[in-house]
């Protein structure tokens, strides 16, 4: 019966509804207000005013790491011709930069 739930109960309702509410749209909130102040404080959107995206590639290292893992594909009569270790190629999506100029606010100075 709705007679026999204590106050404490209903507020325990009440915070936990609450709680629920603040968990899910706390992450929309967050990125709406940090978009907010940047473009209010003139920032770049994208890129906070570095001018530079990381890239997701090698996640802005410039390097790919490869090695260890994916020896086991080979087939037996191959023998794979290098070091065992971990070798790194320079990243083709960023020319091993790293990062590339945001092309919201970096644009180049001929273009
Ligand atoms: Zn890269
Ligand atoms: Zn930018």
């Amino acid at each position: 019966m709705l007679e026999h739930i204590t106050a404490s109960e209903v507020a325990g309702y009440g915070v936990g509804a609450l709680l629920l509410c603040a968990t899910v749209s706390a992450p929309k909130i967050d990125s709406f207000i940090s978009a907010s102040q940047r473009s209010s404080l003139g920032m770049c959107k994208r890129c906070g005013d570095l001018k530079l995206i990381a890239c997701s590639n090698c996640k802005g290292s410039g390097s790919l790491k490869q090695g260890g893992m994916f020896s086991f594909s080979l087939p037996d009569d191959v023998s794979f011709v290098g070091e065992s270790k971990t070798i790194s190629l320079s990243c083709n999506k960023c020319r091993a930069r790293g990062h590339f100029p945001c092309p919201d606010c970096s644009k180049p100075p001929y273009a």
